[in-house]
């Protein structure tokens, strides 16, 4: 249908999430009409970031400068470390604009099924970050699945000896959400986190 150098190119697209290869072809395709506009930029962009990507040598985010843009950012809050499992969820809390501190990424969860231990999460590089002593509030932002919650159970013991505050993200009714429709899970654990007004 095409020579191979299209064909290499649909098959690397097609290894993106969400795209499988019949949406490859048809993006694909797309880039090909828009040569100037958009297959040429993209080329360009992709290799510049290709080049300058790397891990945050002191948060675990992806970005192109080391430290990342947030560690380096001085307006933001050194005292306020919220602990996440992936770069995913820090883009997430990013996206909300609520979070004004740093963030430390851990690289995933305990998982004993997967065989992931502590010496494979960057938890002794957050040890090491609270130990400075800057640190006033340790925000545990891990997933409320098994994995998520095992890893925030780990991270507070390892914590505890440290002297600083730790919090963890509430669970619970969702904002817009309707009683009736929630899991008996999410509305057990709201029921559990409420508060005084
Ligand atoms: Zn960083």
């Amino acid at each position: 249908m095409a020579g191979p150098e299209i064909e290499r190119l649909i098959q690397l697209m097609a290894r993106l999430p969400g795209l499988g290869p019949r949406s490859a072809r048809r993006a694909v395709l797309h880039l090909l009409k828009k040569k100037d506009a958009l297959l040429m930029p993209l080329a360009a962009s992709l290799r510049e970031v290709g080049e300058s990507i790397h891990a945050c040598s002191t948060c675990g985010n992806l970005d192109t400068g080391n430290p990342c843009a947030i560690c380096a950012d001085p307006r933001r809050d050194e005292t306020l470390l919220c602990v996440v499992e992936g770069v995913a969820d820090l883009w997430a809390l990013e996206r909300s604009g609520m979070f004004r501190g740093r963030y430390h990424v851990l690289g995933g969860t305990l998982s004993a099924l997967d065989g992931i231990g502590p010496g494979d999460l960057n938890v002794d590089s957050l040890i090491g970050r609270v130990a400075q002593g800057r640190i006033r509030e340790v925000i545990i932002a891990t997933n409320a699945t098994v994995e998520g919650q095992t890893t925030a159970h780990y991270i507070t013991d390892r914590l505890q000896s440290s002297g600083v505050t730790i919090t963890r993200l509430a669970h619970g009714v969702p904002v817009g959400g309707e009683l009736d429709y929630l899991d008996d899970g999410t509305l057990g654990a709201a029921l559990k986190a409420r508060r005084p007004l």
